[in-house]
């Protein structure tokens, strides 16, 4: 059920109806409405790691694209060798790299060949050189068993030209990155990387590297987000921490409206007084939601600031991570029609007891343990909102549901970080 944030609500000011506090599922809904759309561009395989493919790519070839040999040894047919130890006359040698137009193995003759090299003419069957007793003086080769027709990769075994092997929204991984080398792709059309302003909000905050002074604190988010927007394959744009004066704050987000496709925010989205992001977009926005059922993260909002999409992420470290995760990930996968590997969910047995919240999902940070009876999920850190390290060392987040318990003994969802 969405509430609804009545203009009476003590914080309403212009809200209009705005979906407030809101289920994951149904803040991740109302992103989607928005998708960004970005242009294609043509890349060189070099620049493609961690890039999303702009469109199917089906192969230019076969592959592979002749028939060759998966050993080093010799090649004969089959019919010659079916009673070992048989005999053979090396008449020729197949090379990776060379054509075999002229080739052509005779009853009783054997070629030599070498792995990934095309298969001669009249041959049906590859003898590794393991199980090959070569007379160099006479030229023959004993073969101690049978041949072996398996020993023969075959042409189009593995992709037929034409085929489509990687689809649109790929995330392009070194593997993957491989596969367009070998469908005859140099270069490859992929999504342009959004352009994702980060502004950190809040006088608390200064850059790592200065001197602290009483009551400041490091800012982190906006590393921590700029790093989880390039694992997205997009560009952050990280802007300097905006102090708390509304002015200074819209001034930043004009700039990041015009210079951007999205802005990220964070701080300053609670109930409190200085809590400006809030404050600016219900009254200078267009506010599509704000609060969500989740903890850590439950103060997001999302709107439009003059026409730019914009998710105000929570203050909290740990909880700008989560919202990112679970609501920013999923609208950008939804704009660039991005397909993993990049979210895993694994089944754990609990051996700590995880606290769970009645109405919201509920992300603590676990470290997971590969053990005989299954993946084991232990809480080794206290859970507060600010604690970094906890993150940092966590491997996985649980993804436990509304009222779901958290027992010792239980096994649950968990998402890898
Ligand atoms: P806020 O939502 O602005 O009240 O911030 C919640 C908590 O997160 C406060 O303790 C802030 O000091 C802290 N915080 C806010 N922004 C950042 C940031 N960019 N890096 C590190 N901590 C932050
Ligand atoms: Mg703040």
């Amino acid at each position: 059920m969405t509430h609804i944030l009545k203009p009476t609500h003590h914080l309403g000011n212009n809200m209009g109806e705005v979906p407030y506090f809101i289920t994951l599922d149904e803040a991740v809904n109302i992103v989607k409405q928005y998708p960004l759309s970005l242009m294609a561009e043509n890349i060189s395989l070099d620049d493609a790691h961690g890039r999303i493919l702009a469109t199917d790519l089906a192969s230019k070839v076969d592959d592979p694209a002749f028939d060759n040999s998966a050993m080093d040894g010799f090649a004969m047919r089959f019919e010659d060798t079916i009673t070992p130890p048989t005999t053979l006359k090396i008449t020729g040698l197949s090379q990776a790299g060379m054509g075999v137009e002229k080739s052509n193995v005779e009853p009783g003759c054997a070629y030599r060949i070498m792995t990934g090299a095309p298969m001669p003419n009249g041959a049906d069957s590859i003898l590794q050189i393991e199980l090959c007793e070569v007379d160099e003086q006479h030229q023959t080769v004993t073969l101690v068993e049978q041949s072996k027709k398996h020993f023969i990769r075959k042409k189009a075994e593995n992709l037929q030209k034409g085929q489509v092997a990687l689809t649109k929204g790929s995330l392009l991984t070194p593997s993957k990155i491989g596969l367009c080398a070998t469908m005859g792709y140099g270069e490859i059309p992929v999504t342009s990387k959004a352009k994702v302003a980060i502004i950190s909000t809040g006088d608390e905050l200064i850059s790592p590297g200065q001197e602290l002074q009483p009551g400041q604190l490091y800012e982190s988010n906006s590393y921590g987000l700029a790093g989880l927007v390039k694992w997205l394959g997009h560009q952050p744009m990280r802007f300097n921490a905006v102090s708390d004066t509304i002015n200074e704050l819209r001034e930043a987000l004009d700039k990041a409206a015009q210079n951007c496709d999205v802005i990220l925010t964070s701080g300053g989205v609670s109930m409190g007084d200085y809590d400006l992001v809030r404050k600016i977009m219900q009254e200078e926005g267009d506010l599509k939601f704000w609060r969500v059922k989740l903890r850590p993260g439950s103060p997001p909002l999302f709107g439009m600031w003059k026409g730019t999409p914009i998710f105000g992420l929570p203050g909290n470290p740990v909880s700008s991570h989560v919202v990112f995760r679970m609501i920013v990930a999923p609208w950008f996968r939804h704009s660039t029609s991005a397909t993993g590997p990049i979210e895993t969910q694994v089944r754990v047995k609990l051996a700590d007891k995880v606290k769970s919240t009645e109405d919201c999902m509920t992300l603590r940070r676990i470290q997971i343990h590969s053990t005989e009876e299954g993946l084991i999920g232990t809480q080794p850190r206290h859970q507060g909102s600010g604690n970094l390290e906890s993150l940092a060392s966590a491997d996985a987040l649980t993804l436990l549901g509304p009222g779901q318990i958290g027992e010792v003994g239980e096994w649950i969802d968990a998402l890898i970080l």
